[in-house]
């Protein structure tokens, strides 16, 4: 337990200080989360290196940058409404849980969202994120709008449909670009529409369903 507390604490020196994730809340919160629950036990010793790292069914738990410059672009408040699409292994629900937001995490593989919903529990943070299995790249309807939107696969364009669920002033971050590359995006719905910036280079799976990729 030491040693992982230890190489997470390096993790936030080394990846996220080091870089350009500034916003202490963020930086608290990255530092409390224990990633390594979040894969399977075999690559546990390997959770704070700074990569993606297999969760199965062709499937990655992001880079702890990525989360981080993602929360620090969203710039999640405590009692935030949060959609985060791709829930994949609940790791970027957990940070924006820890953030104090309230999470609707939504994962279209089965038993992904089964075992995101598990870990999560037993964080004892199944109060504050709700994990739903489904086709997330049209949102959550029941529960919008939402003060921020994560997503964690890459769009191929413009997710018009998310933004519709954003609240005025909402902020979405998302990777946008085509298979083989992307830009982290962030997107704040302004009262006559998106204004958007450009984030950093990436490289995320593909979002599927809906208004994914198709085939
Ligand atoms: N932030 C997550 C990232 C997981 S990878 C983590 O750190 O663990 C992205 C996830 O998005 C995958 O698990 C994939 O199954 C899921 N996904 C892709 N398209 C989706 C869609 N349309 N709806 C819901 N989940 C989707």
């Amino acid at each position: 337990m030491g040693s992982f507390q230890s190489a997470r604490h390096r993790m936030v020196r080394r990846q996220l200080r080091g870089r350009e994730i500034s916003d202490e809340r963020v930086l608290s919160a990255m530092a409390t989360v224990p990633r390594e629950r979040f894969v399977s036990e075999r690559l546990a010793d390997q959770a704070y290196d700074d990569v993606p790292l297999p969760i199965g069914f062709g499937q990655t738990i992001s880079q702890p940058y990525m989360v981080a410059l993602t929360c620090q672009a969203a710039r999640i408040r405590r009692g935030d409404r949060v959609l985060d699409v791709g829930c994949g292994s609940g790791y970027q629900a957990a940070v924006l849980a820890e953030l104090g937001a309230e999470v609707y995490a939504v994962e279209c593989i089965p038993e992904l969202a089964d075992r995101a919903a598990q870990t999560l529990a037993a964080l004892g943070l199944e109060d504050r994120v709700t994990v739903q299995c489904g086709d997330g790249s049209v949102g959550h309807p029941e529960h919008a709008p939402f003060d921020a939107i994560t997503v964690g696969a890459a769009a191929p364009r413009f997710p018009a449909a998310l933004f519709e669920q954003l609240r005025v002033h909402g902020r979405m971050v998302v990777p946008i670009g085509d298979r083989s590359g992307q830009w982290l995006e962030v997107v704040t719905r302004g009262p006559e529409g998106p204004v958007t910036s450009r984030s950093v280079p990436c490289r995320f799976v593909p979002l599927v369903g809906a208004e994914g990729f198709q085939g």
